[in-house]
This record gives structure tokens, sequence and C-alpha cells, in this order.
């Protein structure tokens, strides 16, 4: 993982499963013995399931829980929304902002996620915030376009990035079990730190945990880390030797230098998601 920085790694289960299932899956996670020092792992468990979910991980430091949603305003007359200060005051400690399912099924803009960002406030929770581009958008090799848009929507609302998590999440590889190459995972995550050190300098750049999502799991963990040691040869271009440090330990999607962990959806749903922490707790 990107070395200086502390690794993350997040399962956002989305909206599925019972309330039996939540207490097999958390209790097949529990002990998983990750030190909150070293790794932060967080599930993203329905609202309806996070009471039950406390009570399961109850005692458990090394898993905190988060909401998958919440309300661009406080607390009010606003029908069927989560506030901000609900989701702290429940104890939870991370929120999920703009994921793209919520932005193309939900029509949420870059101005609603900026503002639910906002929200956040003297709250406290760390905002996961997640951003991408379509099949379309990485065809017309419009990427790196799309990402800066949608980070540079929100980066005028952050007043503290030690609260903030990015997650890259190309929308092509989100649940279609097509995961982007290390290359294009690192390339784009680069792109993005980039475009943060542009805006708000480098001490921002280099602290801010940037994570890959989209179609994450503990099997393609191998497959990836062998098209990564296929990158690391001498012929390679200086700009890919640059950005893959260390060739000699850069045998994972972990060991790029722009990756700092995961936001695992389908395959947090199952007792293997585990295996995903380990190595790197
Ligand atoms: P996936 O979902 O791992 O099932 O592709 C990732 C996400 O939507 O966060």
């Amino acid at each position: 993982f990107g070395m200086k920085r502390k690794p993350f790694v997040g399962g956002n289960w989305k909206c599925n499963g019972k309330l039996s299932g939540v207490k097999e899956l958390l209790a097949a996670f529990k002990g998983i013995g990750a030190d909150p020092k070293s790794v932060d792992v967080a599930i993203f468990a329905p609202t309806l399931h996070i009471p039950a979910a406390q009570d399961c991980l109850a005692g458990d430091a090394a898993i905190q829980l988060g909401v998958q949603n919440m309300s661009k305003t406080g607390e009010g007359a606003f029908t069927g929304e989560v506030s901000a200060g609900q989701v702290a005051d429940c104890g939870l400690k991370y929120v999920l902002v703009g994921h793209s399912e919520r932005r193309s099924l939900y029509g949420e803009t870059d101005e609603d996620c900026a503002a639910k960002t906002k929200a956040d406030g003297s709250h406290g929770l760390t905002v996961v915030f997640c951003i991408g581009e379509s099949l379309a958008e990485r065809q017309s090799g419009k990427t790196t376009d799309v990402c800066e848009k949608q980070m540079k929507a929100v980066i005028p609302v952050i007043s503290d990035w030690s609260k903030i998590v990015i997650a890259y999440e190309p929308v092509w590889a989100i649940g279609t079990g097509v995961v982007a190459t290390p290359l294009q995972a690192q390339d784009t995550q680069y792109q993005v730190r980039r475009c943060i050190r542009d805006e708000c300098g480098a001490e921002i750049a280099d602290s801010v945990r940037i994570i890959y999502g989209g179609s994450a799991n503990e099997k393609n963990c191998k497959a990836e880390a062998d098209s990564v040691s296929e990158l690391v040869t001498p012929q390679r271009s200086k700009l890919i030797h640059d950005m893959v440090i260390h060739p000699s330990t850069s045998d994972a999607l972990g060991e790029l230098p722009d990756v700092d962990g995961f936001l695992v959806g389908g395959a947090s749903l199952k007792p293997t998601f585990t295996e995903r922490i380990a190595p790197i707790a």
C-alpha cells in the first residue's frame, strides 16, 4: 500500500441481506485481529441493520460501521432522510458519499455530493467520497477529466482532510466482475492525487488515502499480483516505472503507490472478505 498512509478496507453491503445474515457475516469477520493502528476497516451496512451490527461487533475495535448515504440537510422536516448528526449520535464513524449507484440511479449531482460532504461539518464522520468514470468516458479518453471534475466539486467544502477517504470506483468495474488492471487503477489514482496536489498542496495530497473499488475480491488479488509483476519489467517506460515503486516487492495491487486500500461490494457479503484484510493487517 501507499506506504506512508494507513490502509483502508471498506465493505459496502448495499441493499442486501436480512438481519440473520448480518449476524452470521459479522460473526465470521469478528476477531480478525486487525490492528486499528495499522489498518482501518469499515462495514457499510444497510441503515436498518446498523443496531444489530453494533451489537455483534461490540468490543471489537478492529471493525467500524458506517452508512451508505446521508442527507445533505440537518435535522428537520425531511421525510425519509438521515442526517449526519444522527449518524454520529448513533456512534458511527463513516459515511459513503457519491457512490455511483446514488449518482446514476437517484440522480445525485456533484453539487449534491458536495452538499452531503459539507453537511458532515462538525459531526466528525469520515466521508468516503466515491468518484469514477463510465465505460464510455474511459473509452473516449475522459477518465482524468471526469475524476477531476468530481474532485473539484467537493474540494472547496472539505475543511478537514483527515476525515476524507477518496474511493476511485470505475463505474464499468462495479458489480461486473471486470476489475481494473493495476495500471489502470494506479494511473487514475495517481492523476487524482496529482489533482489534489494542484488544488490543495503536497501535504494534503500525500496524506489523503485513495482506495480502489470495483469487483475487488480475494481471488483477483492473486491475478492482479501476477499482472503487477508483468508491469514491473525493465522494458517499461520510465513513467510506469516511476509509478510502480520497489519492483522487488511489488507483487500485489496493494503495493501500488497510489492505492491505499479497497472498497469491496459483492465480495464483502461473504465470510472470505476478511482474507483481503489479513495480508495487510
Ligand atoms: P463491487 O462493488 O465490489 O461489487 O463491484 C463495489 C462498490 O460498489 O463499492
